[in-house]
């Protein structure tokens, strides 16, 4: 494929809503944490296919048991026979998910299609008609997990209605202003003002979060904000629901992001790298809920054996290599690394983060903090020239996201910091 070819493909392929340009390549293999382009390039992902390749790519032991199981049994429609799979698979999803209350899972294809089974099912079996999201999460492309989405990508669709949307309480760029007691300011609005007039608790059915805002800029609240929105949820009966389909299965050091604090939410959305690659999502929530909304939401393929046995192996990946665990300790050093690069460029306004889900926030100076967007692709787009391939989120589009394969290494992480460095470097001299 030559270079025309490619650019033309960004005027044929319909552009994403995140603007995020289409790199002049086209991907040949991938394996590990490398893709490789036709002509030989290799590159090194920190994005893991927006944390889709958690156990990196190509791993033999998910390609052999595809294999196998297409041959043994292609598939069943889980709507009407189960297959041994999927129920194996729905075990292991309810063993490591917290709550000591009967739980039950329920299969779809995508992160969407899992979120919109909470929009539909929600309201419908605890008959209250309002649900409550957060300004900036992302939870998907269609109708529901749109309209449950407060990121600007979202906003200009129909929907929304019964969804409302409350400020994160993001600490680089505090909603109310002050970076203090920026939960129990959340909180008091909730109950305060929003409890009191447009949302009244009798009539709310449940409340939708990231544990880290990733699309909305990779955010990670502060260490008391997640226990305390449990706290209110629980004190007026509303269901707390974990969107965890990009920093879930393991990623942030834990399986789940809420992991960090002990939680037990009444439901949890997991996709993404669930499948390793396969198009598989699961919603794992109270049985009485999901009995209760049994038949309101499905699809013929969802659960299918195939997906299910690429996602049970890669549970069995992650807990026998260690990888949840390489997670926490090598996102501790990449996050290091990525603070002393902090000191050198004073573009770089923040870098946090948790395991393998981390944000560096590019701003125009530290004091004004002003969003440096286009510094921001252009970083992106240079680390492309160097063989890295890093793309960027946020509400201000400014904000580089770091979600490699939880198989990364030390070196890697070297490499990647140098690539980062050299980028930084060549923008700071007006060479890109
Ligand atoms: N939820 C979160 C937190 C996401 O980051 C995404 C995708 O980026 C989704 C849901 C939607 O997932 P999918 O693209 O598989 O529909």
């Amino acid at each position: 494929m030559n270079q025309d070819t490619l650019l033309s493909i960004e005027d044929k392929v319909i552009s994403n809503a995140l603007k995020i340009r289409f790199y002049p390549m086209a991907v040949a293999s991938a394996h590990g944490t490398r893709l490789m382009d036709e002509a030989g390039v290799s590159y090194l992902d920190l994005s893991a296919g927006w944390a889709v390749a958690g156990i990196g790519y190509g791993h033999p032991r998910i390609a052999h048991q595809l294999k196998k199981q297409y041959e043994t049994i292609s598939f069943t429609s889980q709507l009407t026979i189960p297959e041994k799979n999927m129920v194996g698979l729905a075990q292991k999803l309810i063993e490591i998910t917290p709550g000591s209350f009967e739980k039950k899972v329920w299969f779809g294809h995508s992160g969407s299609d899992a979120n919109d089974c909470v929009y539909k099912l929600w309201p419908l079996v605890r008959n209250r008609s309002r649900l409550v999201s957060f300004m900036g999460s992302y939870h998907g492309q269609t109708m529901g997990s749109l309209s449950l989405s407060g990121h600007p990508a979202q906003a200009k669709f129909i929907g929304h209605g019964n969804v409302v949307k409350l400020p994160y309480p993001n600490p680089y760029r505090p909603p109310f202003g002050e970076t203090q007691a920026l939960t129990s300011q959340v909180i008091s609005y909730i109950e305060n003002e929003l409890f009191r007039t447009i949302c009244p608790p009798e009539d709310t059915a449940g409340l939708i979060v990231e544990g880290i805002q990733s699309d909305g800029g990779l955010i990670v609240p502060p260490d008391d904000f997640l226990p305390e929105l449990q706290k209110l949820c629980q004190r007026y009966d509303i269901s707390l629901i974990f969107d965890e389909v990009k920093v879930g299965m393991g990623r942030t050091g834990k399986w789940f992001s809420f992991d960090h604090y002990n939680l037990a939410p009444d439901a949890v959305v997991v996709g993404k790298s669930l499948g390793a690659g396969l198009p598989i999502s699961a919603v794992i929530a109270r049985k009485e809920l999901l009995d209760a909304g049994f038949g309101v939401h499905m699809f013929t393929a969802s659960g299918n054996p195939v997906c299910s046995i690429a996602a049970l192996e890669n549970i069995a990946i992650l807990e026998e290599e260690r990888l949840i665990e390489n997670a926490a300790e090598n996102g501790a050093y990449f996050l290091k690394l990525l603070e002393e690069l902090k000191q050198r460029y004073e573009w770089i306004g923040d870098v946090r983060g948790r395991g393998l889900a981390i944000g560096v926030e590019l701003v125009e100076d530290r004091s004004s903090k002003i969003p440096a967007a286009e510094k921001t692709a252009a970083v992106c787009y240079r680390a492309f020239e160097l063989g890295m391939l890093v793309f960027y989120v946020g509400i201000h589009s400014n904000v580089i996201e770091i979600t490699p394969p939880l198989t990364i290494s030390k070196q890697e992480i070297d490499l990647a910091v140098s690539i980062l460095d050299q980028a930084l470097k060549d923008l700071e001299n007006n060479n890109i």
